[in-house]
């Protein structure tokens, strides 16, 4: 099936589900978006080498910050911010129309991976999103669309102290209706992405030391109630879901094996589908550690550090970025599921707190894998998130992500449907 409209030319191609890239009728902002993102690859393509090239570490992307907001300095009619709300490598950029209307977000990713460099790729999830943010406000002038669009420098991803948390703690997102970012993979071109919530429990026990021949009776062993705790987890794992995950590893086993020991510790690593599950299962763990406790008369201490919310992907928006993805030329294998299909991601980020406050897309796309095949976190991933093919990718993602904000701002009333949608998938939760 060929389609001729506005110069602009599609060549429909049936899928395995028989749905057709031309089924959607042409949209000028498609063809809009495309040709003004392919003439920003020029000045983007040095700053992601350079970024790539510059890993620096959670919190500690000064130069990433540099480049990045001299970028966006450059940019006309854009207000910048520099090391925003207090956290030195954050940074927003708000392009304001000064019309009441929605504010569309896109988040910028900027931390590597000690050792491993860019293994993560979020250099591309960088160039993503400055294109989407240019390519959105370049539509918003040319059509005089009402509302606000702002660009977010999110630092500090990797580890458990999200960035986006900071932000959003600090009122950055106030005021802001939805939030979008991207991932790169080597596995899936999708928007309705989930990934797993997590917390860390350390659990504690003190006990009372004593000579393990001569009087051990007067002792409490501290290690025997940790041992007893590691079990009651190992038992627990039988009636746990699919979806929970607990490591438990012991980080401090006792002095010496000639004495009762006073002091034993242990790190608890737990994952779930949602926030709620992880509470539950927060619950179920320290329950045996309690038991621990209980068993031996040692006492027991119980921290719980939260990470990250399990992402919440909004179904609306989703739809939008894959009508734009099937619409740009040469869609790229492998095609987004079905809609409504959820892609499951075993892994967590801090756009899943993002989630939970508004609505979000966090669209996972796949790049040419390296010669190994190494998925995100490998060096063979660091290497392939470099390559020219792989920021290309990260192109056509901007323009599906700029396609999906100018919707929101050009459709009345579409961001309150966006927002009940939302409403309906936290209160599901
Ligand atoms: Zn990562
Ligand atoms: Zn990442």
């Amino acid at each position: 099936m060929m389609m001729e409209s506005d110069g602009w030319i599609l060549v429909g191609k049936e899928d395995d589900q028989g749905r057709s890239d031309a089924q959607n009728v042409h949209d000028s902002f498609a063809s809009d978006i495309d040709k003004f993102v392919d003439g920003l690859r020029a000045c983007l393509w040095p700053l992601n080498t350079y970024i790539h090239d510059t890993p620096e570490l959670a919190f500690k992307e000064y130069k990433a910050h540099k480049v990045l907001t001299e970028f966006m300095q450059s940019q006309q009619d854009w207000q910048v911010t520099t090391s925003a709300y207090g956290i030195e490598t954050a940074w927003v950029a708000v392009y304001d129309t000064g019309v009441t209307g929605p504010v569309v977000s896109f988040n910028v990713e900027m931390d590597a991976l000690p050792d491993i460099g860019h293994a993560c790729g979020h250099n591309l999830i960088a160039m993503a999103s400055l294109a989407a943010g240019l390519a959105t406000v370049e539509m918003v002038k040319r059509h005089k669309l009402p509302g606000k669009v702002v660009v977010f420098g999110t630092p500090g991803e990797e580890g458990m102290d999200g960035g986006k948390i900071r932000l959003l703690n600090a009122g950055a997102y106030k005021g802001v209706d939805i939030s979008l970012i991207s991932h790169p993979g080597i596995l899936n071109n999708s928007p309705l992405v989930r990934t797993t919530a997590f917390s860390v429990l350390d659990v504690e026990y003190f006990g009372h030391p004593a000579h393990a021949a001569k009087s051990p009776w007067l002792g409490i062993n501290a290690l025997d109630a940790l041992i007893i705790a590691y079990n009651a987890v190992s038992v627990l794992r039988q009636q746990t879901m699919p979806t929970d995950v607990i490591g438990m590893h012991i980080s401090n086993g006792g002095a010496a094996s000639n004495i009762i020991h006073a002091y034993a510790a242990g790190v608890c690593v737990l994952r779930a589908a949602t926030v709620s599950r992880l509470k539950e299962l927060q619950q179920k763990v320290s329950d045996c550690f309690r038991a621990g406790a209980q068993a031996t008369s040692a006492r027991v201490n119980i921290k719980v550090t939260d990470g990250y919310a399990d992402h919440v992907p909004n179904r609306i928006l989703a739809r939008l970025y894959t009508k734009y993805w099937n619409m740009l030329p040469d869609v790229p294998n492998p095609p987004i599921p079905m809609e409504g299909q959820f892609t499951w991601i075993q892994s967590s980020t801090d756009q899943g707190n993002i989630s939970y406050a508004m609505p979000s897309v966090n669209a996972s796309f796949a790049i040419p894998p390296g010669p190994h095949g190494g998925q995100p976190h490998s060096a063979d991933f660091k290497e392939a998130a470099g390559t020219e093919a792989a920021f290309l990718r990260s192109m056509r993602v901007g323009k599906a992500l700029a396609g999906t904000a100018v919707d929101v701002l050009k459709t009345p009333r579409l961001i309150d449907d966006i927002k009940e949608q939302w409403r309906q998938d936290i209160e599901g939760i």
